[in-house]
């Protein structure tokens, strides 16, 4: 239909109509429409009619099919308020007049139904939600069973000819026509004939739905000027197409609605499925339509009223696992053989999971989804993931994915037999070290590989000690506990073995030493020790403090501690399962920001991005002491799958250049943490080396007072801003950042904003 057809009636003429046709006298107000006119009546007490003055090319078949609509629609219980048709005074219900371009127009009035548009109720709550929902399904089964010929025609609106609107994809940019390129696939991929038909609505727009006045309740419907005889989905997927309009949480948004709607109306397995897809095919249809209009009629705003919102939700959608929404959906209609209540999972971990293991957040998250930078949960909420250290090069990163399930489909065995993927593995792994760090042992974790690299030192020196960092972690495993003061010293722990001595952290911001010499006054404890107990088989540190807190060592620590350690006999060992693989950004392992060559390197979890895959690297000599006969076989260590996944690591963190921009995202967020620190007292430290990052919180600046209860509110806080986080140090005041290395300036943006309202909220 013409927009240019659009009557062009003013004021006075709308008030004379009313007048000469209806006899009333009653003051007239211009309302919006697409393509044709409405002018709202008024009397002293409030409005009272609508004069709807039809689109020069509106069919007066298509006049009448509304009007029995209502007439049917009256005759129902609905627990809807919809307008009655007023006849003139003629009898006419449609009355043609002439307008000042000489053709014909129709003439209708309706009674005013009283409400407020849900577009300008804000925000919608998860009770409107599902009352937009429970409202729509009722109006659906009240549209049941009326027939009307004039429903049966083509209308570009039709989510069955939206091809009719996705012909003007070409008045789109192209990276705009790029966005909207898989919803269209989509859609061309619908199966309509598995879809209910019926005459719908088809115009659950948010500026139709009327809601009442406390904005918790839906009152009607408006506007049966899109009214088809099409799929009786449709409805529903246009709903939610404004429904996710300009929020937070557009999936969580639509289940509402769809949970609304199911409850009434309960929707097939086929009507689920098609959903989401229909609901994107109305946005698209939307700008579609929009970008033509705009071209035939530059100045009418109302055309322009829901473009930016829908284009701002493509953008947003465009980024989801395509599958997610729908599974969303799936879950709210009970279609989702697999899906199970957080309750249920709750339950069944607590009678039947080892209770040695404790859920993140007070409320635990229900995640079905990862994505990049993303995770996705069971209820239609994305989350940024600021913490997860493990999906290195982004959650189901599809290289990775493919690697594994290619080999995986090919062959799986040990490392007794030849593999190209291994020989290229351990070839490509090597390259990114210093030498003489040239010998690799594949193992399954990194406990693993701080297990091996005890026995590599032990073997190599014939001692047993071990030197560790104070609040260190270094494995699950019993000798790894006895590693790791975070464990040894923490609840349950039994205190520090005889073979251990701990050197303190050397933590410039709480620590004893602060000045320019803190690097050499921390070393020199290492060496005293070293002096008083004889010399350890190995010094064993990560080469920034994970566990202690986020913890960066002072200008030439490493240096002077491998020193003291080789003077002594011991030899050094990095532990870079949390550093490793570009996080520090200025370098792709920790140890070379503070410019020493470590004896042993060992890996994990970023190595194989999820994958369980960790590896040990040393010299050639190292190695040879530990060949004393003895045999050492890793059943899945080192298999072809684990050694595709860690390929397709390390291409994927250089074709992306994801070392470069952990050290221009971390400068970045370093720099905006630091601005945020000036704004709110309780930042009382911020460091940070590329995507490994941390802000210590304190109730004072001075005494450095841990605000450790803080941390722990803004961490929750945060997940309910859709951002994850969480606590670490050895006093729980530190909030640790090291996300998926696909993290860039906007998630940056993301987090700061969300974390400068959640300071406010928390520590007010
Ligand atoms: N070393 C460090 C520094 C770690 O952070 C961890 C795990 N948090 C490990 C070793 C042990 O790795 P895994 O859990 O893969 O055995």
């Amino acid at each position: 239909m013409n927009v240019a057809a659009a009557p062009k009636f003013t004021e006075v003429d709308a008030a004379r109509l009313a007048r000469e046709l209806y006899g009333l006298s009653l003051a007239v107000e211009p309302l919006p429409s697409e393509r044709d006119q409405n002018f709202l009546l008024r009397d002293a007490a409030g409005p009272r009619f609508v004069l709807k003055i039809a689109n020069r090319e509106e069919a007066l078949e298509v006049l009448d099919l509304q009007n029995k609509l209502l007439a049917h629609l009256a005759a129902l219980a609905t627990g809807l308020a919809f307008p009655r048709l007023v006849a003139a005074r003629s009898g006419l219900e449609i009355t043609p007049v002439g307008g000042d371009d000489g053709a014909a127009y129709f003439v209708r009035l309706l009674t005013w139904v009283d409400g407020v548009p849900m577009a300008s109720v804000q925000p919608h709550s998860a009770a409107l939600l599902r009352s937009l929902g429970g409202s729509l399904a009722r109006f659906d089964h009240a549209l049941t069973g009326f027939e009307h010929t004039a429903a049966h025609r083509t209308l570009y609106w039709d989510l069955r000819h939206a091809s009719l609107a996705f012909r003007h994809l070409n008045l789109l940019s192209e990276p705009r026509r790029g966005t909207l390129r898989p919803f269209i696939e989509a859609w061309e991929a619908l199966a309509w004939d598995r879809l209910p038909t019926g005459v719908i609505y088809n115009d659950a727009n948010d500026y139709n739905v009327l809601v009442d006045s406390a904005g918790t309740r839906i009152v009607s419907f408006l506007d049966l000027g899109d009214v088809v005889h099409s799929a009786v989905i449709c409805d529903l997927a246009i709903a939610i197409a404004y429904a996710m309009l300009d929020k937070p949480d557009p999936i969580a948004a639509a289940a509402e609605v769809v949970a609304g709607y199911h409850q009434v109306r309960p929707l097939s397995e086929d009507e689920t499925n098609a959903l989401y897809t229909l609901a994107t095919a109305r946005l698209c249809a939307s700008v579609c339509n929009a970008a033509h209009q705009a071209s035939q009629a530059p100045g009418n705003d109302y055309l322009n009223i829901s473009n930016r919102p829908a284009w701002d939700l493509l953008e947003t959608l465009a980024t989801f696992p395509p599958d997610w929404p729908r599974e969303v959906f799936r879950r709210v209609c009970g279609y989702s053989p697999e899906a199970r209540t957080s309750a249920s999972l709750a339950q069944t971990r607590r009678r039947m999971l080892g209770p040695s293991l404790s859920l993140s957040y007070s409320e635990p998250l229900h995640i079905i989804r990862g994505l990049r930078q993303h995770l996705y949960d069971a209820g239609g909420r994305r989350y940024l993931d600021c913490v997860n250290n493990v999906a290195h090069v982004g959650h189901a990163h599809p290289r990775v994915n493919e690697a594994i399930a290619r080999q995986m489909a090919l062959l799986n065995t040990n490392t007794r037999y030849l593999h190209e993927h291994l020989a290229e593995y351990i070839e490509r792994l090597t390259a990114t070290l210093p030498p003489p760090l040239s010998v690799v042992y594949l193992v399954c974790s990194g406990s693993e590989a701080n297990e091996l690299a005890l026995r590599l030192a032990r073997a190599h020196t014939g001692r047993d000690r071990i030197f560790v960092l104070d609040a260190a972690y270094h494995g699950n495993t019993s000798a790894l506990v006895d590693l790791s003061p975070y464990k040894f010293n923490g609840k349950g722990g039994r205190g520090k073995p005889a073979h251990v001595e701990i050197m303190p952290l050397p933590d410039v911001y709480r620590g004893p030493y602060r000045g320019p010499d803190a690097g050499a006054r921390y070393a020199a404890h290492v060496a005293d020790i070293a002096e008083r107990t004889g010399g350890p088989a190995a010094f064993l540190a990560e080469s920034a403090s994970g566990c202690g807190g986020q913890v960066f060592f002072p200008r030439g620590y490493l240096a002077e501690a491998f020193a003291a350690v080789r003077a002594a006999g011991g030899v050094c060992v990095a532990d870079e399962v949390q550093t490793g693989f570009g996080r520090a950004g200025s370098h792709f392992w920790m140890f070379q920001t503070q410019r020493v060559v470590p004896d042993i390197v060992t890996m994990g979890k970023p190595i194989a991005n999820g994958h369980p895959m960790g590896a040990v690297v040393t010299t050639r000599e190292i190695a040879d002491s530990f060949a004393n006969g003895m045999e050492y076989f890793n059943t899945f260590g080192g298999n072809p799958v684990s050694c595709a996944a860690g390929l397709a690591v390390l291409d994927v963190i250089r074709d992306e250049g994801l070392q470069e921009n952990a050290r221009a995202t971390g400068d970045y967020l370093l720099a905006g943490l630091r601005d945020l620190a000036t704004r709110h007292p309780p930042i009382g430290d911020v460091r940070g080396c590329g995507l490994f990052l941390g802000v210590e919180l304190v109730r004072d600046r001075k005494t450095l007072e841990p605000a450790a209860e803080e941390a722990s509110q803004l961490v929750d806080r945060m997940k309910e801003l859709g951002v994850l986080l969480s606590t670490d140090g050895p006093l729980h005041n530190v909030i640790k950042i090291k996300p998926p290395l696909v993290f860039d300036r906007a998630d940056a943006d993301v987090l700061l904003e969300r974390l400068e309202k959640a300071l406010s909220d928390v520590c007010r």
